[in-house]
């Protein structure tokens, strides 16, 4: 088989050795998952060539692994049997449609490239999932959201076309710059957030948004979580929409600060973040009186520069990478927004009954928050996980709002599905993967 993948893509591309970097993602140390190291390493460059290695993986029988930028957290793209992992690193076409304002990008194009495209053409790539390394396959694979979800959403609002290769090596072109359509199922939507699990996503066509004139980051202390997480609706039901409403605790967020080795500009127990942008500097600077009027009383600290905003983003986007070394887990859990200060309020509860730190912080406004078990409870581990999934069940929530399944969730998954429902995903799956070889053990 290892002849017909290098007749495909060339020798260059196929690697059997040295792949050490294609068997991990950015899971935390206690959710680890074990891979295959039985496994070839293919880097096709076009649609077509990825069309031709799936069929000889499907004539063979062979499990195919997608992999993106690897920037997951629950082992989705870690191959777990011998067989192909399918990198998309060289398919970096982009095409940016001002006039449609769309923009269709191949599967290998990275989150930050995407970004930089888009500003080049004066428009707006609203989501930021944290690391700018992800590609744009992995980001719609996990309908990815990251703190600039409040206003827009997440992947799922974005994605207008995909084109996807099929387990036989089929190519389905599904959608494209159509803001409407109602053409029979929606089978896109089924790829969104698949993680890999149902077809090879190659393109996709992504709704892009004029860039903001103006913008501004707001940072502001409280002396209690209570208050801070409180604020969030009140902001909200007060007719502000702010980009990105996030919630830090100020341990975390200094960690944070020092492991860039920048500055954060307060240290209330609990914080706000808020990037407010709007199309004028008028209109940003309304949205921020408001705030300001709502929150009188309380110090508001506001950057203005682009760099100094940057910043305030990239500490926030790093709490995770300052924490790594000693988190477990991070779980990601999802509830209704009025309900995400009960979930804080148990954490630190839980915290205190198993005499351990739980950092926690998230996309305050979506309900989501993320939250790290330490290596200090390494033996309480299982029961911590399974207290706080608990509680985010009773409070109508859910184990995931971002990360997804992967490999590492599956077992949990079953604590939040009914039967009925699992046995529907497993009936979608085959339908698509009879032979199950498209990145087995995810999420299933
Ligand atoms: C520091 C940090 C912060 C993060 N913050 C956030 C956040 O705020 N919000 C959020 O949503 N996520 C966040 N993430 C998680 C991660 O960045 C996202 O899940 C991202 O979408 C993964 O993209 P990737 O290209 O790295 O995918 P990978 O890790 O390579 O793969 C992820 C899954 O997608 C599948 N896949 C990848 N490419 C394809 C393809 N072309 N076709 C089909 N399937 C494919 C893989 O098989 C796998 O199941 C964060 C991660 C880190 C490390």
């Amino acid at each position: 088989m290892i002849g017909e993948l290098r007749n495909i893509v060339g020798s260059d591309f196929v690697l059997d050795s040295n792949i050490d970097g294609y068997l991990r993602d950015e899971s935390a140390k206690g959710v680890l998952t074990e891979p295959c190291r039985d496994v070839i390493v293919v880097k096709p460059a076009s649609t077509e060539e990825v069309s031709a290695v799936m069929k000889v993986a499907y004539a063979n029988r062979t499990p195919v692994y997608p992999r993106g930028g690897g920037t997951g957290l629950v082992g989705g793209a870690v191959p777990t049997k011998k067989g192909i992992v399918l990198s998309f690193e060289r398919m970096k076409g982009i095409e940016i449609d001002e006039e449609n304002l769309m923009c269709t990008a191949e599967a290998g194009v990275t989150l930050g490239e995407l970004l930089a495209e888009s500003e080049r053409h004066n428009l707006f790539f609203p989501p930021h999932p944290g690391d700018e390394g992800a590609q744009v396959g992995g980001l719609v694979a996990c309908n990815a959201g990251g703190s600039r979800a409040v206003k827009y959403g997440v992947m799922r609002n974005y994605v207008k076309g995909l084109e996807v290769v099929m387990t036989d090596g089929a190519v389905l072109r599904m959608g494209g710059k159509l803001l409407k359509d109602n053409t029979g199922y929606d089978l896109m939507d089924l790829f969104i957030g698949s993680e890999g699990t149902l077809g090879m996503i190659t393109k996709a066509t992504l709704k892009l948004y004029p860039r903001p004139g103006s913008s501004v980051t707001l940072v502001v202390p409280f002396d209690s979580e209570e208050e801070a997480i409180g604020t969030v609706s009140r902001i909200l039901r007060g007719g502000i929409m702010p980009l990105a409403l996030e919630y830090v605790e100020n341990d975390w967020i200094q960690a944070s600060a020092e492991h860039l080795g920048l500055r954060w500009p307060c240290d209330g127990k609990a914080q706000l973040m808020m990037i407010i942008a709007e199309s004028s500097e008028e209109a940003t600077y309304a949205e921020c009186e408001k705030v300001s009027e709502m929150l009188e009383g309380k110090d508001v600290i506001m950057a203005e520069r682009r760099q100094e905003q940057d910043d305030l983003l990239k500490v926030r986007s790093n709490i995770y990478e300052a924490l790594k070394e000693h988190a477990l887990d991070t779980l990601d859990v999802s509830v209704p927004p009025n309900s995400i200060g009960k979930l804080i309020e148990f954490v630190h509860f839980i915290e205190k009954e198993y005499g351990t730190r739980i950092p926690v912080y998230g996309h305050a406004a979506d309900g989501n928050l993320h939250l790290h078990v330490m290596d200090d409870a390494l033996e309480r581990f299982v029961d911590i996980k399974r207290r706080i999934y608990e509680r985010a069940l009773e409070l109508g929530g859910t184990i995931t709002a971002e990360h997804g399944i992967g490999k590492a969730r599956t077992k949990d998954m079953r604590m939040f599905l009914s039967p009925r429902e699992i046995e529907l995903m497993q009936e979608i799956k085959r339908v698509f993967d009879p032979y199950n070889i498209i990145n087995p053990g995810t999420m299933l």
